[in-house]
């Protein structure tokens, strides 16, 4: 008998050809979030992956591998020869120690016969099973419909069992599908948007924009953090910066006061375009936009920003409520860092009543006062890259 770590994967089965690359991909991440915890075996086998945990952490294990994307279910399981006799009383003693740790007084096994050679069968085994734990332990009796406990024996090569099916993310493996590039600023929305992309598979590097010295040091920190937890569930990706300052200094002098944010959105927007084509190879562009949160997130406004870039914008927060992103933030272990109160580049030069139904033509007018080329150039080369690798787990 050994202990071993079942995952199973969802959506990639249903992959046909490229099955195998996505499996492998997942393998890999596996193996490179538990490395510093011991040689531990991992391999792909009876369609899901192994993880040979008997003598290492399993809770740090299920921990890190819970934050990787295409996974659905965990189960921490024992492994045992097909022995009948034995996979009773193992059943039997995973009950006993349910109702000592967790205080469980009700349960139901749930069997699964893959060997089709075992003589009995799936219901067949869960009666022999559930016949035992009744008869062989006092404190616990049989609920079919609602346990709080459910036993799981399925029988393969070998027999497993385990009780507990923990939820994964469910999604794609990073990596799955091209890149994207997350405009990442440091509030709440933008970085549940590239988590939420990257659920799907999508690679991620990320641009942010500063308005250095106005913005401060730490606010640069805030950011540096908020990465970083992303780089947990991503693995390390590229970080550019940009000083959008001398930019906005020049929507200042001679654009309206009421046009400041919507044509800083629509530089950030083409920059954020350019660093996409000609240095990050990503094919798509990531906001945390939503409909109506600000001024800046009307449909007319979005349209105004949206007309900037010819690249696809994505915004997976566009109709979902604030109430929503919070709890997602707080799941992924960003909200804490977002709220932390330092300035963004946007809040420097705030119009008063800053437009909230722009027209795009008039937009255009007033953008067409400026030097677009050349202070798109100017930043981009005075931009600095960092890579944002993973700290620590958590
Ligand atoms: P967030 O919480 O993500 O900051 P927000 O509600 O504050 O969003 P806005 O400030 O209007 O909304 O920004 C909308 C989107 O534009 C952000 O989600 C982000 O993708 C992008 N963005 C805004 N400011 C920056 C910045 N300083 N650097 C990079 N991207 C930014
Ligand atoms: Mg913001």
């Amino acid at each position: 008998m050994e202990r071993t770590i079942i995952i199973r994967y969802g959506e990639i089965v249903l992959k046909g050809q490229n099955r195998r690359f996505f499996e492998d991909k997942l393998v890999k991440q596996i193996r490179f979030a538990i490395k510093d915890l011991g040689d531990i075996r991992t391999y792909k086998k009876d369609s899901r992956i192994y993880i040979d945990s008997e003598g290492f952490d399993e809770d740090q294990i299920v921990q890190r591998v819970k934050k990787i994307f295409g996974i659905i279910l965990i189960s921490r399981a024992i492994r045992l020869p097909v022995d009948f006799e034995l996979i009773k009383r193992t059943a039997c003693e995973e009950i006993e120690r349910k109702h000592k740790t967790d205080g469980v007084k009700t349960f139901k096994v749930d069997s699964k016969r893959v060997d089709k050679s075992f003589p009995l069968k799936s219901p067949e085994i869960s009666r022999e099973v559930g016949g035992y734990i009744l008869q062989n332990q006092s404190n616990a009796t049989v609920d079919i419909h609602n346990p709080d406990v459910t036993v799981y024996v399925e029988i393969r090569d070998e027999a497993y069992i385990f009780v507990e099916k923990i939820k994964g993310f469910g999604g794609l493996p990073i990596g799955s599908s091209c890149k994207g590039l997350l405009l990442l600023s440091g509030g709440i929305d933008s970085p549940v948007a590239g988590w939420l992309t990257a659920r799907r598979g999508l690679e991620i590097d990320a641009v942010h924009f500063h308005s250095y010295p106005f913005t401060s040091e730490r606010a640069r920190e805030k950011v540096l953090e908020l990465a970083k937890t992303l780089a947990i569930y991503i693995g390390s990706f590229k970080m550019y910066s940009i000083n959008l300052l001398p930019i906005q200094q020049e929507i200042n002098e001679k654009c309206k006061e009421e046009e400041m944010t919507i044509i800083s959105r629509r530089f950030m927007m083409k920059i954020a375009e350019n660093i996409a084509i000609n240095r990050a190879d990503a094919k798509a562009l990531i906001t945390g936009e939503s409909i109506g949160q600000v001024a800046s997130q009307t449909v007319e406004s979005l349209h105004t920003t949206n007309s900037s870039v010819d690249l696809p914008v994505f915004r997976p927060l566009i109709a979902m409520n604030k109430e929503d992103i919070i709890q997602l933030a707080r799941d992924i272990g960003t909200y804490e860092t977002s709220i932390l109160p330092y300035e963004d580049c946007c809040t420097v030069f705030l119009p008063k009543r800053p437009l909230t139904k722009p027209r795009l033509e008039k937009i255009l007018t007033s953008e067409a006062r400026l030097d677009v080329e050349a202070l798109i150039k100017n930043a981009i080369e005075n931009m600095e890259i960092q890579v944002i690798s993973i700290d620590d787990f958590i």
